[in-house]
């Protein structure tokens, strides 16, 4: 064709739009959450709208170090749409919008690229809130985390103006693709390198608002990550925003504090959540967050698991009916990881501290605090021990380096949690005891130093200083994946 060229396809699809985009086009196009968000929506479950911008903008982004022609003109006459049919208002009151900005490649690669919260908090909205919260600190709380994550991804000072925040943040998450932490993560993986990312802009829902309406946020796992034992597991962190479990610099408590405080808001959560599963046919990980007292949604996926979990589910849907066994060994075959296990009766020296049990298995290392120094203990054929506050996504060459994994802060949904187990490295997480203070690291009162022998038991949640003899441990499989390996080899 000559002349000028039509452009035919759009850059930004609303949820509910994109239920017209064939599902099986839908996760290259729009990311896995995006994908995931727009299933929900689709299925009638409680999504917070907004829009995705595909992963060809995330791309084009990528190519040219900028937004591509009509993209930004497509992201305003989307906040527009979005605006009206909330009745609310971007960058003022009295109803304020604020979005947040997701990441959301083809390939779901947990917390390694970026995203902000709490976009369009300018000194307008931040008043509004104020008045509808009654709290005036609030909006200002809100207002700092997100100049911290401004600071964090080094965008310089947050913009007044509601959209140049915007665009700012939709400009540096599809930049995030190509973050350190994010190719470190595709070459452990072996996940190509093209491709870019989508993002989604969706209206934030607040579950950290002040009030006497429950609020807080969750992760829910529909089968138990860790074992693959039916029935789901979850954590709660009432008056939060996700971003502080899924980093795990705050730890949360059981689903069950959910079940106390909102047994309705529970009920409907578990409910979505069988369904869900049904339509994955999978084990999936459920993010969401509770604003004074309504359940939203605000991500699926299949869930991360461990290689024991992995062969236990596709066991237990082959007998539920869900999936044939051809599928089980497609999807778990290679699942044959054994966890080392210590010998019962074995001394593992006494006991230092408790945490949550994230990450199966068993190993004794010598303690380092940082990843590089993980590697290379490990490069010196010396076992690292890595012990962190909690573990960052830049993290992640020391934590598939380490031996064991061990943090102060984060539920078994954290990012060192979930890591871990991918890696299939034992860890112990949320370990209340661990301080780490002006410089200095103990581990209940006691001085830990860089070098020091532990034991990190991942499957009991216990961590254990030098041993009268040297710890043996054997590596075993479960009944689950040996009968795997049997189908496999059939
Ligand atoms: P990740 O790549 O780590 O999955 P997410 O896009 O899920 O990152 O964002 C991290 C956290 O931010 C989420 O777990 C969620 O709790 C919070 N978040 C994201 N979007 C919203 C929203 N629209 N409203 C409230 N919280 C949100
Ligand atoms: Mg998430």
């Amino acid at each position: 064709m000559s002349g000028t060229r039509t452009r035919t396809t759009t850059y930004a699809h609303a949820f509910e739009d994109a239920a017209r985009i064939p599902p099986a086009e839908r996760a290259a196009l729009l990311g896995g959450k995006g994908a995931g968000l727009v299933r929900m929506t689709e299925a009638g479950l409680p999504v917070p709208p907004g829009f995705v911008l595909s992963t060809a903008a995330g791309l084009a982004f990528l190519e040219n170090g900028e937004p591509p022609p009509g993209l930004r003109a497509e992201v305003r006459a989307q906040m527009d749409r979005l605006a009206r049919r909330l009745g609310r208002v971007f960058g003022g009151g009295p109803s304020p919008l604020l979005v947040s900005v997701r990441s959301g490649a083809a390939v779901s690669m947990p917390g390694m690229m970026d995203t902000l919260l709490n976009i369009g908090l300018v000194p307008a909205a931040a008043a509004a809130l104020d008045a509808r919260t009654g709290d005036s600190g609030y909006a200002r709380r809100s207002a700092r985390a997100l100049a911290e994550a401004h600071a964090g991804l080094g965008l310089g000072p947050v913009s007044g103006d509601p959209y140049e925040q915007l665009f700012t943040a939709i400009d540096a998450v599809f930049s995030s693709w190509r973050t350190e932490r994010a190719t470190e993560y595709r070459r452990l993986h072996g996940l190509p390198d093209e491709g870019g990312t989508a993002v989604t802009v969706q209206a934030m829902v607040l579950g950290d608002l002040p009030g006497p309406g429950v609020s807080g946020t969750g992760v829910l796992f529909t089968r138990d990550p860790v074992t693959g034992e039916p029935g789901a597991v979850g954590e709660f962190l009432p008056d939060g925003q996700g971003s502080g479990l899924v980093d795990g610099t705050r730890t949360p408590g059981p689903l069950a504090d959910l079940a106390a405080r909102a047994p309705g808001v529970h009920a409907d959560l578990l409910r979505h959540a069988a369904a869900l599963e049904a339509m994955y046919a999978d084990m999936c990980d459920i993010e969401f967050t509770v604003e004074d007292g309504t359940l939203w949604l605000l991500q699926v996926r299949p869930g991360k698991r461990t290689d024991a979990a992995a062969a236990r589910i596709a066991l237990d849907l082959v007998a539920e009916g869900t999936i044939d066994r051809a599928e089980a060994v497609r999807r778990a075959g290679d699942r044959t990881g054994a966890v080392a296990s210590a010998a019962p009766g074995t001394d593992l020296g006494p006991v230092l501290c408790t945490g949550l049990p994230a990450s199966p298995g068993i190993a004794t290392g010598r303690v380092v605090f940082d990843a590089d120094a993980a590697l290379d203990m490990a490069d010196s054929g010396e076992t690292a021990v890595l012990v962190r506050e909690f573990t960052e996504p830049s993290d992640i060459h020391g934590m598939a380096a380490a031996g064991a994994i061990l943090t102060a802060t984060g539920g078994r949904m954290s990012h060192a949690a979930v890591v871990a187990r991918e890696l299939g490295v034992p860890c112990v997480c949320g370990a209340a005891a661990l301080a780490f203070e002006a410089g200095t690291v103990r581990i209940g009162g006691r001085p830990l130093a860089a070098g020091d022998v532990v034991t990190v038991d991942g499957t009991g949640g216990r961590v254990h200083g030098p041993a009268a003899a040297a710890v043996t441990t054997t590596p075993a499989r479960t009944a689950y994946q040996e009968r795997l390996a049997e189908w496999a080899g059939a």
